[in-house]
This record gives C-alpha cells, sequence and structure tokens, in this order.
C-alpha cells in the first residue's frame, strides 16, 4: 500500500516540479516584452531630443539670417553718414552684430554636428529595436513550445497517475491528499531517520516505530507527514 502512495507521491513531486516551471514562463515572456518597450521607449526620447535640436537650429538660423540683413543695410547706410562721429559709432554697432553673427554661426554649426549624432544615434536604437523584437519573437515561440512540452509531460505524469490512486482501501490516500495541500513541493511520506521523522527530526516512539516496520498501521507525524 505504502509503496504505491510512494509512486504516487513521486509522480505528483514530478508534476509539481513541472508546474512551477510552467508558471515561470509567463514571466519570462513578460521579461522581453518589456525589453521591446525600453528600447521603443528609448526611440521616442531619441527623437524628441533630434527635434529639439532641429529646432533650436532653425530658430538660430532665422536669427542669423535677420542680422545679416541688417548688417548690410548699416554697411550701406555707411557710406551716407556724414559726421565722423556717427560713421564711428556705426562701425561699433557694425562690429558688435558681426560678432554676434560669429557666434550664431558657431553655434549653428555645433548643432548641426549633434543633429547629426542623433540622427546615427536614433538609427542606431531603431536596429537595437530590431533585434529586440526578433528575439522577443524567438523567445516567446521557444517559450510556448517549452509550455507546450511541459503539459504534455504534466498530462502524461496524470494519466499515469489516474490508475495508482487506490479504489477500495482509500484511507491512506485521504490522508496524504490531506497532507500534501500546503506542502507543494515537497515530500509528504518521509522515511524515518535515526527514529526520527527525517522531515522535521521529532522523536518517534518505539512502539509507533515498531507498528510501521511491521507495515500495520501509517503514522501521521505532528508536522502532519506521513512515515
Ligand atoms: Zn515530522
Amino acid at each position: 500500500m505504502l509503496e504505491r502512495m510512494l509512486e504516487i507521491q513521486a509522480i505528483d513531486l514530478e508534476i509539481e516540479a513541472l508546474e512551477m516551471q510552467a508558471a515561470r514562463i509567463p514571466n519570462q515572456i513578460g521579461a522581453s516584452t518589456r525589453d521591446v518597450a525600453v528600447q521603443q521607449q528609448k526611440i521616442e526620447t531619441g527623437r524628441a531630443r533630434r527635434i529639439a535640436l532641429e529646432k533650436e537650429r532653425d530658430s538660430l538660423e532665422l536669427d542669423l539670417e535677420s542680422k545679416t540683413v541688417t548688417m548690410q543695410k548699416w554697411e550701406t547706410q555707411l557710406f551716407s553718414i556724414r559726421t565722423n562721429k556717427e560713421y564711428q559709432a556705426m562701425l561699433v554697432e557694425i562690429g558688435s552684430i558681426k560678432t554676434d553673427i560669429g557666434l550664431l554661426e558657431d553655434r549653428i554649426l555645433e548643432l548641426m554636428d549633434e543633429v547629426e549624432s542623433a540622427s546615427k544615434a536614433l538609427q542606431t536604437q531603431k536596429e537595437h529595436l530590431e533585434k529586440a523584437k526578433v528575439d522577443a519573437a524567438e523567445q516567446k515561440l521557444q517559450l510556448d513550445n517549452e509550455l507546450e512540452r511541459l503539459h504534455a509531460e504534466i498530462a502524461r505524469l496524470s494519466d499515469k497517475r489516474g490508475p495508482l490512486v487506490p479504489v477500495d482501501d482509500t484511507k491512506v490516500y485521504h490522508l496524504y491528499e490531506r497532507s500534501r495541500n500546503g506542502k507543494k513541493g515537497s515530500a509528504v511520506i518521509v522515511p524515518l531517520n535515526d527514529n526520527m521523522c527525517s522531515a522535521c527530526h521529532m522523536q518517534v516512539r518505539a512502539q509507533t516505530i515498531n507498528e510501521i516496520m511491521a507495515d500495520e498501521t501509517v503514522h501521521t507525524c505532528t508536522c502532519s507527514r506521513i512515515l
């Protein structure tokens, strides 16, 4: 009787281990999906950055254009100025606007470089995203197959277990089922070890041990495991 129960227990432990494996799979699929989302987010950030740089460049280009027009206007006016004092003052103005124009030109060149590297970075990120998508799809396929395999294995073990369940003398089986609830993943029927329950190390009375050895009775330990 106990032998058959041990067989059932071995199958149950195997099924529980497989179920735990199967339960982890949705999380693993979720992780690769999250990776795709992270890559997607990086692209959004990169795109926003490039747009901001382009906007700044466009606005500075407008500024440059209007300052250049002003400077040219002032340079033309220079010829019609009659007094030396006004002429000098205009030269100072022109010098100052030329400095501004130079600074604008420098900054615009910088921005052009920055837009270019932002575009390159974006391109790289797009490649990463594509790779993450391919990886995620591949991994999902693999994990789906694994899940299918686990379910098939669980079904096979359940089929094997079915005929082992006792029909007539069900007392021990019920005891086993009751103890098993709440002890998922660990053995319920445990061997004696040095006259102790090998799970909780509770000392077992000699009388009980004799009964167990004679295979006359099933003993339930205080830890609710079956000895
Ligand atoms: Zn015990």
